[in-house]
């Protein structure tokens, strides 16, 4: 007999306008995951998704905005492992210490990402989502976060049209070299668009002190105890 457990993809997660189906961690995604934390220096967010999201994908070349990735992350999780986390918080006025466990839904802030074209001087720039997962990688890359901004930008750049003439075929090079050339009025106003339309995914909570119920307000960058470790 060959023993073999059949992987079902039977949850799906919303985002934005995605249907993702996906199954729960297994043990070997968490195990991967604890040896890669303890073998590695540092676990970057491509890093973090062939680890712990592509396994659990019916479709694996989806490609997914950082913060889509991220949500969808929190949808693995909750199947996963739960959909509450355990945190503390002192409170501000009495300072007793609180102990809460949280439902993820609570504290989640998003918006998807909403693309569009700008329109500067003579040029429209297309924006549209990052094409291909290679693409995305090179954000992996960036050293700085003045790269990371300009390269996030230019990859969500799918077509510019300049005097008349729509330009849809040009390598990555290319559209770099063409954008440091560009006036810096133009470049400004185009990376502030830019920003206008990316997804924004915050955290945040507000709950009430069990002693003298002060409202505690609550801002994470990051989620307590979201992994095994
Ligand atoms: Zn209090």
């Amino acid at each position: 007999m060959a023993l073999t457990y059949n992987k079902k993809y039977d949850n799906i997660a919303k985002i934005g306008n995605k249907e993702i189906k996906f199954k729960a961690w297994s043990t070997k995604n968490e195990k991967d995951y604890l040896i890669a934390v303890e073998a590695e220096e540092e676990i970057n967010d491509s890093r973090l998704y062939d680890l712990l999201i592509k396994p659990c994908l019916e479709d694996e070349d989806i490609v997914l905005s950082l913060n889509e990735q991220k949500m969808l992350m929190i949808e693995i999780r909750k199947k996963s492992l739960g959909h509450t986390f355990a945190m503390r918080y002192v409170c501000k006025k009495c300072k007793q210490v609180n102990d809460l466990d949280i439902d993820f839904d609570k504290i989640i802030k998003f918006s998807p990402d909403n693309f569009h074209s700008v329109i500067v001087d003579d040029m429209t720039f297309n924006f549209g989502p990052i094409a291909t997962d290679n693409l995305k990688r090179k954000l992996d890359d960036q050293e700085t976060n003045v790269d990371y901004a300009f390269t996030e930008m230019i990859l969500h750049i799918q077509s510019i049209e300049l005097e008349g003439k729509l330009e849809d075929t040009f390598t990555f090079t290319e559209l770099k070299d063409f954008m440091e050339e560009l006036p810096s009025f133009i470049f400004d106003k185009v990376y502030k668009d830019f920003q206008e339309m990316k997804s924004k995914l915050d955290f945040e909570l507000k709950t009430y002190c069990m002693v003298c119920n002060t409202e505690n307000e609550i801002e994470f960058d990051h989620i307590p105890n979201f992994l095994w470790t």
